[in-house]
């Protein structure tokens, strides 16, 4: 698997880009808690917009990771994730949603082949997932809890970059963000049972029950076997190995934090 590159700026943001997607013409990545403006609970790099942090500080926040990362922050458009396998084939017509005025739809995938069309997608444990087609010049982005990721979100993503764009998925590049990892991620006998349901005894590897009659779930790795599945190459996967409830001081965990904290964001434009 390919990696990750951290970005340590001398204003105190942190951030991460995926090897698979450092490529010409294309803007990515994946923010921490580092190099904000919230305080508190939200402290510091709050990009959600809904959770009780003051909007100013949020717009602020937003207006500081996509400066670094060279894209137009008026111009964000947000999904709103319901844990569903929706995709949304994002235009023109959306820049800003989400962000500066508000959304028409529910989904927890975005796609779009528009050039200055940041894509952004929230998450706080879930899975973020962005990918790029250098061949059509098409991305997508999509949140994978473990409800999307028996869902085969990250699959219908790609699926829906082929039937809407004509991207191959051999092209496809790929990245699987920090989250939360197999150390972390103790479930009940359902999310296992989600996963057999779905892959049968393919998802067996990345589920481990406990002596206590608990499981873990590996859901990085899982989200990793269903894009190959789809046909993504193996090295043009990036899997990072940050577990984003070990570390709350660099990443927001709903598990370890619950509705106490903000959201990190991964983001992905044509430019
Ligand atoms: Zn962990």
């Amino acid at each position: 698997m390919a990696g990750f590159t951290t970005h340590a700026e001398a204003s105190g943001l942190v951030y991460h880009t995926a090897d698979t997607l450092a490529l010409p013409g294309l803007r990515h990545g994946f923010s921490t808690r580092a190099g904000g403006v919230s305080r508190g609970i939200f402290g510091t790099l709050n990009l959600g917009l809904h959770r009780g942090d003051a909007e100013e500080n949020v717009l602020a926040n937003y207006r500081i990771f996509c400066a670094a990362l060279d894209v137009p922050m008026e111009r964000c458009v947000l999904s709103k994730q319901v844990h569903r396998s929706g995709v949304k084939i994002v235009l023109e017509g959306d820049a800003g949603a989400g962000l500066l005025r508000p959304q028409d739809y529910e989904a927890d995938a975005l796609i779009t082949n528009v050039p200055d069309l940041p894509l952004v997608i929230f998450s706080a444990d879930c899975i973020p997932t962005l990918y790029y087609d250098p061949v059509t010049r098409c991305i997508g982005a999509a949140h994978a809890g473990w409800r999307g990721t028996a869902l085969g979100i990250s699959a219908r993503t790609v699926e829906a970059m082929g039937r809407v764009y004509g991207a191959r998925a051999s092209d496809i590049r790929a990245a699987i963000g920090p989250g939360i990892a197999r150390c972390c991620f103790e479930t009940d006998g359902d999310v296992p049972a989600a996963m057999t349901a779905a892959y049968g005894a393919e998802a067996a590897p990345y589920l481990t029950q406990k002596e206590n009659g608990k499981w873990q779930v590996d859901l990085k790795a899982i989200n990793a076997h269903v894009l190959r599945r789809a046909g993504v190459l193996p090295e043009h996967i990036a899997v990072s190995g940050a577990c984003t409830a070990c570390d709350t001081a660099l990443y927001w965990s709903h598990r370890r934090l619950g509705d106490a904290r903000g959201s990190l964001a991964a983001v992905i434009c044509l430019r």
